[in-house]
């Protein structure tokens, strides 16, 4: 999460599970005395989006790409984890979506937020903090990990490394980069992460296109060298899965 704090009130940048609104609203006290005002969603997953109704309750309002409305709004099942979520309450939903990018201006800083389509869903916002120089990326950064890529949600793990690859090409080595998992990071950490992305599908589509099936890729596994990069919610097997739906 990122919390924008100042003169004009508080924005935050994704709101996490619900179990944990109680220490989300102290913690802002503790950095500032006015209102959350603005609540920015990365995406729909209840790890980003769990204290929307919490806020949304306080008069914040809600921001996030349309897409997110429509899953907030409707019930998504989840195939590949066997999971329903539930339309979620009203005070829940945006109140203000967009299709391609917006911008905020808050306590001094422009804050733009760029949809890029179909990567780990098909309504992600890229957060930039264009004056302080501080991106939130959402879940198109598990720091060191295989990501997520949520097919069901229109997720696709080519488009969502050349997603990395085109917010790479906007940070510099100064920007400060927040991770949707994983502590914070800087230009070499996402360019790292970016040529994991790049290289492991390399490895899974020379295999697909040589005959393997999805089995046998998985049975034979990627380079050695990524093995440390599969010990987090997401294994080698199932990122493998993602990699051979994206050919
Ligand atoms: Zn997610």
């Amino acid at each position: 999460m990122v919390a924008s704090v100042g003169a004009d009130g508080v924005l935050l940048v994704d709101d996490d599970y619900s179990e944990y609104a109680m220490a989300y609203e102290q913690a802002v006290k503790a950095l500032s005395d006015e209102a959350v005002r603005f609540v920015v969603n990365t995406h729909w997953h209840g790890d980003h989006t769990g204290n929307n109704e919490f806020w949304g309750k306080r008069e914040a309002v809600i921001v996030a790409h349309d897409n997110v409305r429509k899953r907030l709004s409707t019930l998504q099942v989840n195939k590949f984890f066997g999971r329903e979520t539930p339309p979620a309450d009203p005070t829940a939903w945006p109140l203000v979506s967009y299709g391609d990018s917006m911008a905020l201006h808050l306590n001094g800083n422009t804050i733009e937020l760029q949809h890029y389509p179909r990567g780990h869903t098909d309504g992600d916002t890229v957060v930039f903090f264009t004056t302080d120089n501080v991106v939130h990326m959402g879940d198109h950064f598990f720091k060191d990990r295989f990501p997520f890529v949520d097919m069901g949600s229109g997720g696709h793990a080519g488009n969502y490394a050349a997603n990395v690859a085109a917010i790479l090409a906007k940070v510099d080595a100064d920007t400060v980069i927040v991770p949707g998992h994983g502590a914070l990071a800087n230009k070499a950490d996402l360019q790292r992460y970016h040529d994991m992305l790049v290289e492991t599908r390399a490895e899974v589509g020379g295999m697909k296109s040589s005959g393997m099936s999805l089995e046998q890729i998985q049975a034979r596994g990627l380079d050695l060298r990524w093995e440390s990069w599969g010990t987090g919610f997401i294994n080698e097997e199932n990122w493998i899965v993602f990699l051979y739906a994206s050919f």
